[in-house]
């Protein structure tokens, strides 16, 4: 029961400044910070508690979250999903609605197994298009297209990545119009250790059609590297962290991809970061919010 208390405050100390918008940019606050702040319990429980560090029990809020997510409706994700779901995981699949089916690409059947395992699919316009190369029309079109196909198809779409993480404000603004709740780029998190640098989102992103990640994981990350941006995000002070993969192979298949002995230990020392106050959500269930529909008619067009 003390402990319990203890952990709380403790914990809260932690949660609050993320849910202020302030916290997830300072990899050098210290954790123990948090830890020594609660000394009004003290006199209770100075004999019960040991100095652990804060640690979230199940059923409460972690302070982390996670969101591992798969770009391209890549083949090769359809043996990913089966991984993550070997370690109680779920993750967010962004497919091409027109390039399902084609060589090397999921096909429609398998996308709907990997929803219906519980993972999220969500869009990444029809065939890959790069959105700042098009004018505002043409980026609605195709971000609606895409949308209205996979809805078609039953999926229930909530957030979109651009490809490439090509996002300008049109873009931003025509992700929103198709009726996403939230957008995910790529970049604008740290990849390395560095001072005063952003090491997560805030748990509440304030640029939620703008999701930033550490990069791509690229063939060269190692299971160290990986482990270091969840690591740096939680000596931060937590928030929300994704994670943007491509293609996963057994020996590594080009410059964005991530070989599966990699992935598969990450996944394993990741299920087990529940007691660092850790967590893995997909995206859309980490920025909320209803499937809405698509409009019929594409915005502003
Ligand atoms: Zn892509």
């Amino acid at each position: 029961m003390r402990r319990t208390l203890w952990a709380t405050l403790a914990l809260s100390a932690l949660v609050v400044p993320v849910f202020a918008g302030q916290a997830a940019h300072a990899a050098s606050r210290p954790a123990v910070q948090a830890a020594s702040r609660p000394a009004v319990t003290a006199g209770i429980a100075a004999a019960a508690v040991p100095a652990a560090k804060p640690t979230a029990k199940p059923g409460k809020s972690p302070t982390t979250v996670v969101a591992l997510t798969f770009d391209d409706g890549d083949r090769s994700h359809a043996m990913a999903a089966r991984l993550l779901e070997k370690h109680g995981l779920r993750g967010t699949f962004y497919v091409n609605s027109g390039d399902l089916g084609t060589p090397g690409k999921l096909s429609r059947r398998q996308v709907a197994a990997i929803a219906k395992a519980g993972h999220e699919i969500g869009g990444h316009t029809v065939n890959h298009e790069r959105l700042t190369d098009l004018d505002p029309e043409e980026q609605a079109a195709t971000i609606c297209a895409d949308r209205r196909a996979l809805l078609g198809t039953g999926l229930r779409v909530r957030t979109f990545a651009y490809p490439y993480g090509a996002v300008d404000a049109t873009a931003r603004q025509a992700a929103r119009d198709c009726g996403y709740n939230a957008a995910r780029t790529i970049g604008g998190i740290a990849q390395r250790p560095c001072r005063d640098c952003t090491v997560a989102e805030p748990a509440r992103p304030e640029r939620v059609y703008e999701i930033r990640t550490p990069g791509s994981v690229r063939e060269s990350a190692t299971l160290a590297d990986l482990k270091g941006y969840v690591i740096r995000a939680e000596q931060g002070g937590g928030g929300l962290l994704p994670l943007a993969f491509h293609k996963v192979c057994a020996r590594g298949c080009g410059t964005f991809s991530v070989r599966t002995d990699v992935l598969d230990r990450f996944l394993s020392w990741l299920a087990k970061r529940e007691r660092h106050g850790t967590a893995v959500r997909t995206l859309g269930d980490v920025t909320g919010g209803r499937v809405r529909p698509a409009p019929a008619e594409v915005p502003g067009g």
